[in-house]
């Protein structure tokens, strides 16, 4: 199977520079979930974008009846940080312009849902994957005041326009990577949230590191935080809830 290619344009630099985003997407003949898989949004972490080019041979070799919903892949999501260099090495950790990490700068609808209890109350009685679908529009339509932000005269930082441009691609994935890397040797470990050990499993590393409680606005974060806050006002209210969401 083909992916469907998307570019999408990020900013033209002084040097007159175009930078943009390649979208990978690879959409099966059967309606599923979103997989959403990137990398190298830290501009020194390259790895990532080996393992994106070794999944898009491998889903290359499918047919599209093979695949039961869409993964997506974005390799160097940040091409801001992947142009970082200082002399011979690649630093790419920080937004040099605005001093930010840039896996610092993502939008948690948690820290906004200040109406969470009354939403969960609203719900008590439905069916689980109904909820998923009316919160998803909860998130979007807060998400959606940003681009008005954007747009406005007064105009907004780069590290907002991304977060934005990257995150509206990943808001309505059911499974999110965000594959990070180190230059150094180190052990291999995942980051996982709090009620998904179980499929953290599944990665078949030795370590993995639980965030929790953690809040600094990371991608993998910020994506799943809404959902996590989500299932503990259930809890509160007496009703136990797992979403099928996962970062
Ligand atoms: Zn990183």
């Amino acid at each position: 199977m083909l992916p469907v290619i998307e570019t999408i344009f990020l900013r033209q630099m002084a040097s007159g520079d175009r930078l943009s985003l390649q979208v990978y997407k690879f959409i099966g003949a059967h309606l599923g979930k979103k997989v959403y898989v990137q990398s190298n949004l830290h501009g020194a972490e390259i790895a990532g974008n080996a393992v994106i080019h070794q999944l898009i041979e491998f889903f290359l070799s499918l047919n599209d009846t093979n695949l039961v919903g869409e993964i997506w892949l974005i390799p160097v999501c940040n091409p801001m940080g992947a142009n970082e260099r200082a002399h011979h090495f690649s630093a790419g950790r920080y937004c040099v312009y605005e001093a930010k990490d840039w896996n610092r700068i993502f939008w948690d609808y948690e820290k906004e849902a200040d109406d969470l209890v009354a939403f969960t109350k609203s719900q008590l009685h439905i069916d689980r994957e109904v909820v998923r679908q009316n919160y998803l529009t909860t998130i979007k339509q807060k998400f959606a005041k940003i681009l008005e932000k954007i747009n406005s005269s007064a105009g907004l930082p780069y590290t907002e326009k991304f977060s934005y441009q990257l995150q509206s691609l990943s808001l309505d994935a059911d499974y999110l990577i965000d594959l990070h890397s180190s230059i150094y040797q180190a052990i291999n470990y995942l980051y996982y949230f709090r009620n998904r050990e179980e499929s953290a499993k599944y990665f078949l590393l030795d370590y993995g590191i639980l965030l929790n409680p953690y809040d600094g606005d990371a991608f993998d974060e910020a994506f799943i935080k809404p959902w996590l806050a989500l299932e503990a006002c259930f809890q509160q209210l007496g009703r136990n809830i797992r979403f099928d969401v996962e970062a």
